[in-house]
């Protein structure tokens, strides 16, 4: 054969190696390093009984996500479940209430567009059981918008971990050059090794406006890394780095889903909620709506929540009502209250949802994040999915919306948030120019969970230490890595786990992404001290 055909042949087989053979088996070690993506952190004995044979009467006070997976867990195998809730409507931060438009006319409104992920193993497992999953529709696509009307998209990119970090550079995120100069280089890794403890124990005291500051991160790559820190409702020099670090491992570099998730098509009442509570109803659990908790007693034999006896008790309100109810609960040791003295809210989050008469431009998912000016953090269309919004424009035409802001800025009054929303929404959207507002409906709360600078190691587990108390809630410390509404139904579930266990029942099954990231375990290059408390602040 002819050198030249050698030669040929030769380049052929590099490239197919190259191209096709060493990137497969690069995915399939990562996948294998990364556990498959997914670890079962609870897997169920099936030779132990399903049911509670004797009476055992539980409270769970709180009726968000974690409180509803204890209570209905709970009451499925047999135990007389109760359950409190200030609010006149179940689930709490998923929950939905109807507002008035006009004579005879209303409109469920919530807190938020909620995003449902693939990794959320526990909630998708749960949502399957009661049959809740079936009108659920993917995004498709990841988007964020630039004032300047900029996209950013990541529906496309790469979803195995390390090559998706690679794909936002191929997709303009960041330039190469930018992330291998020093300082960014030296600590940039931190991203890929995730390791509860370790990463805990170095970073929980750095803030996300430290890293930030000695990274120099470039401007795009800093509004994806944005995306992540919005999920705690705090701002950047609050923000705890370590909580970063564990939510880019748990929704971008310990899984292989992308950024793409699901939502419902319709408002969570009538998906979730309703559901919910008839499911409860099934299994004859009281529920006791608009009943704030204002007692808790430890007795001899359990606990009396608001004077009622119960022989155990799962806490799964908010940070709010965790802080309050403990801070005044009786028979309980100074010491074990302690750490719920030091729960705390993140900043304050606003939600306007808008009926308008005229419609923002289509080329977009129905969620897209917005590279806030001041306070608009996201932008929902709900007349394109949500069938009971479909149903008003149909009848009038127009758009119905709702404008985000998640981590309001403390100097704002209400009418200053609401206007703020309203004219960033404009300048995002110039289509709009000239509309009428015809309704709208605005909530400013203060009631998130803080993941702030140093808390972590004063966050309250599952057990409480207090015999038969439980927690469950986005706020409670777990053993693996799990964020808003994957933590919530999660905690709810371990939490239902404990009482089950004592009881020498099954417990439910629970799954999470790996505990560790691709690189754990890695002795950290010298440099990365350049993160300890601190040295960000007078870093070059
Ligand atoms: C605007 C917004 C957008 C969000 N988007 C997403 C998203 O896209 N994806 C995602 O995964 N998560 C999202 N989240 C977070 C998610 O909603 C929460 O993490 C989750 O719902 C928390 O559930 P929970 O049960 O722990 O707490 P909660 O939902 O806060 O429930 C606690 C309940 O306890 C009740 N309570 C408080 N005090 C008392 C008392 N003393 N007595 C009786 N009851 C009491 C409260 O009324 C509440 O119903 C979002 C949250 C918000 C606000």
């Amino acid at each position: 054969m002819p050198w030249f055909l050698w030669t040929a042949a030769s380049l052929a087989v590099v490239f197919v190696v190259g191209w096709f053979v060493v990137p497969g088996l690069l995915r399939s070690l990562i996948k294998r390093r990364l556990s498959n993506y997914r670890t079962e952190f609870t897997v169920p004995d099936a030779s132990k009984p399903e049911r509670l044979e004797g009476k055992r009467r539980v409270a769970v006070l709180g009726g968000g996500v974690a409180g509803l997976t204890a209570a209905i867990t709970l009451a499925r195998r047999g135990f007389e479940v109760e359950l409190f809730e200030s609010n006149a409507y179940l689930g709490g931060k998923l929950g939905s209430w109807k507002v008035p438009l006009g004579p005879g006319e209303e409109a469920w409104v919530s807190h938020g567009f909620h995003a449902f992920f693939a990794n959320y193993f526990n909630l998708n497992r749960f949502l399957d059981s009661l049959g809740l999953r079936r009108e659920f529709i993917s995004i498709g696509e990841y988007v964020i918008l630039g004032t300047d009307g900029a996209e950013v998209r990541f529906g496309q990119m790469e979803t195995t971990p390390v090559f998706n970090l690679l794909s936002l550079a191929r997709n303009g995120v960041y330039r190469f050059r930018d992330v291998l100069k020093a300082p960014a280089r030296d600590v940039f890794g931190v991203f890929l090794e995730y390791d509860e403890k370790d990463t805990f124990s170095r970073y929980d005291d750095v803030s996300f406006a430290d890293f930030d500051r000695l990274a120099k991160l470039p401007p795009r790559l800093k509004l994806a890394f944005n995306t992540f820190a919005r999920a705690f409702f705090s701002d950047e020099d609050k923000l705890s780095l370590a909580e970063l670090i564990k939510s880019f491992h748990f929704y971008y570099l310990g899984q292989d889903g992308g950024l793409v998730y699901d939502y419902p098509v319709h408002d969570y009442e009538p998906q979730f909620l309703a559901p919910m509570r008839a499911e409860l109803d099934r299994h004859g659990a009281k529920v006791h709506l608009s009943t704030r908790v204002e007692s808790l007693e430890r007795t001899a034999n359990g606990f009396r929540v608001n004077g009622t006896p119960f022989d155990r008790a799962v806490l799964a309100t908010d940070v709010v009502g965790a802080r309050a109810i403990m801070s005044q609960a009786t028979g309980i040791d100074a010491a074990l209250k302690a750490p719920f003295e030091k729960l705390e809210t993140g900043q304050r989050y606003a939600v306007l949802r808008i009926w308008i008469d005229k419609d923002v431009r289509t080329g977009f998912p129905p969620f897209v994040i917005t590279d806030r000016v001041k306070v608009l953090d996201a932008f929902t269309t709900y007349h394109r999915f949500e069938h009971e919004a479909q149903a008003w424009t149909k009848q009038h035409g127009g758009a119905v919306l709702e404008l985000h802001c998640y981590a309001v800025p403390e100097d704002l009054s209400p009418e200053q948030v609401r206007q703020a929303l309203l004219d960033e929404f404009e300048r995002f959207f110039p289509e709009v120019k000239g509309y009428t507002l015809k309704h709208e409906a605005f909530q400013l709360n203060r009631n998130f969970t803080a993941f702030h600078l140093g808390m972590y190691r004063h966050r309250p587990g599952v057990e409480s230490g207090v015999p038969g108390l439980v927690c469950a809630g986005d706020w409670v410390k777990l053993p693996f890595p799990a964020m808003l509404l994957e933590a919530a139904c999660a905690s709810g579930l371990c939490a239902a786990n404990v009482l089950l266990r004592e009881v020498g029942l099954r417990e439910e099954a629970v799954s999470a992404v790996p505990g560790r990231g691709l690189m754990a375990g890695v002795p950290p290059p010298p440099a990365r001290k350049l993160l300890v408390p601190g040295a960000g602040k007078t870093a070059p």
